[in-house]
């Protein structure tokens, strides 16, 4: 199915350090990007700087997939377009949140729950095991694969129980990770997916663009109905007199 995606990023590092510039030169969200344009959809890029962050009403009306990833700068996200985000996630947009995203406030406005976790930047092995092989994001992928360098992010993560867990990281310090995490919110789907640090290539990693490329068909919104609440008349006669 082509989807309308969006792929949001900071964009911050890449500006000011170019050891991250030579990375990434079109930005993480350009690699990001790449990756869900070979699988056929439509994507656009928005960053933090661009005007409302580049999420206006209307592209975030016209956006089925968000993709979400910030570090430094979380704080500056207007609260009014995390209100925004918010109110389309529950409505049906998918959520796709990355690595450092653990800590925006979007993904912790959805969580309810700090999302804080240990950390540690030495450039350790990652391996990450799937540990849902039904799951449609697993689709395609190894029982286990290897990234050479990340960052560690160690339990406890402070995030509500997932309703599906489908990765489990281990590093080389020692340390165990539940590295893809999926929710429910209204009538939206959020998946977390751990891997990501800005100064090494992970983007580009394979396995990682085909988790990124099920993670959006996914988070797709349903086409079931649009629910009604409050209050409701009877559908048949009750029979009081
Ligand atoms: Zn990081």
């Amino acid at each position: 199915m082509r989807l309308s995606v969006t792929v949001w990023n900071e964009f911050r590092h890449e500006k000011r350090d170019s050891r991250i510039a030579a990375v990434y030169p079109e930005g993480i969200h350009g690699a990001i990007a790449s990756a869900l344009r070979e699988a056929g959809h439509t994507v656009r890029t928005a960053t933090l700087d661009e005007p409302e962050h580049g999420l206006t009403a209307e592209v975030l009306e016209q956006t089925d997939v968000l993709t979400w990833w910030g570090h430094n700068a979380h704080k500056e996200v207007a609260d009014e377009t995390v209100e925004r985000i918010h109110q389309r996630v529950l409505e049906g947009m998918g959520l796709i949140v990355l690595h450092s995203g653990h800590f925006s406030k979007i993904f912790k406005r959805l969580m309810g729950a700090s999302c804080a976790l240990k950390w540690r930047e030495v450039g350790e092995r990652e391996r990450i095991w799937v540990v849902d092989p039904s799951h449609p994001i697993a689709h395609g992928l190894p029982e286990h694969f290897e990234i050479e360098h990340e960052e560690m992010y160690g339990e406890r993560f402070d995030v509500p129980a997932p309703d599906a867990l489908v990765f489990l990281s281990w590093f080389q310090g020692g340390e165990v990770f539940r590295s893809g995490c999926c929710y429910r919110r209204g009538s939206g789907k959020i998946f977390y997916f751990r891997p990501g640090h800005e100064s090494y290539p992970t983007y580009y990693h394979p396995e990682v663009r085909r988790v990124l490329q099920n993670a959006v068909a996914w988070a797709a919104p349903g086409c079931g109905p649009k629910p009604e609440f409050g209050k409701f008349p009877p559908l048949e006669s009750i029979g009081r007199a």
